[in-house]
């Protein structure tokens, strides 16, 4: 299919310079398999330090960001900010920001659609919490979540990951199985084959995120449809090189 596996670490609200330095130090020494494609999502705060000092071919990526490129909105960063300190990419609609922070569909789209109008690649974070799950409702809102984001979208596909994380599985240390997995996955790309197109549903890559550790990875890359991982807790450890590598 030739969809370039990619991980994504998220930090979340941690680290500092020193286990920045530390977890840098790291996937310097790796070695990372140069055919994967890896992402570090760091604090705001942190942005231009890390950019200054991780290789070019790591991705950094802000966790959240505002709807417009500047103005009255205390606290906030633009995409525009992010590309300014040599960022690239943006994670949204993480769980925690919707849970936590209150984010629905709509400004979570309208947050993809600035960053990406902005030239900010996007993760893309979609998933069903535990309820859901055992209501029998993991489709319909993952199809509810990926179709809030379609307008948004349009046709730059390209500029999207699509990250799948079960909100039960995050931090929860949990796992989604494989087949878990591979079915949410699955079931996604045909959605978007009926609801996009053949050739996005091919070509877009969807992580897997929650709880993917060093010893769960490998099985979980095995799973045809999952095209690389999002990666919370284990992506402030060394383990996050093996994870990146599980695909050797
Ligand atoms: P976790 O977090 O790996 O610690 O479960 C994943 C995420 O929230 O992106």
């Amino acid at each position: 299919m030739g969809r370039k596996f990619v991980v994504g670490g998220n930090w979340k609200m941690n680290g500092d310079k020193n286990q920045i330095n530390e977890i840098v130090n790291n996937l310097k020494k790796g070695p990372l398999d140069p055919n994967v494609e890896v992402v570090i999502g760091v604090p705001a705060i942190y942005l231009a330090y890390v950019k200054s000092i991780v290789p070019d071919t790591i991705g950094v990526a802000a966790q959240n960001c505002w709807k417009v490129p500047k103005g009255a909105f205390t606290g906030e960063i633009s995409p525009a900010m992010i590309k300014d300190v040599g960022a690239d990419w943006v994670i949204l609609g993480h769980s925690e920001r919707r849970t936590i922070f209150g984010e629905k569909d709509d400004l979570v789209a309208q947050k993809v659609a600035h960053a990406i109008e902005s030239g900010l690649k996007v993760i893309a974070c979609i998933g069903e919490t535990l309820d859901e799950r055992e209501a029998g409702k993991t489709e319909e809102v993952v199809f509810r979540q990926t179709k809030a984001l379609l307008p948004a979208i349009g046709s730059n596909w390209d500029k999207v990951v699509l990250a799948y994380e079960c909100v039960w599985a995050i931090g929860t240390g949990k796992s989604a199985t494989p087949q878990q997995v591979q079915d949410v996955h699955a079931s996604l790309r045909n959605w978007l084959s009926t609801n996009v197109s053949a050739d996005v549903a091919a070509k877009v890559r969807i992580q897997y995120g929650g709880s993917v550790t060093g010893a769960t990875a490998k099985e979980l890359a095995a799973c045809p449809d999952t095209d690389g991982f999002i990666v919370g807790a284990a992506s402030l450890k060394p383990e996050f090189v093996d994870i990146v590598n599980a695909t050797q």
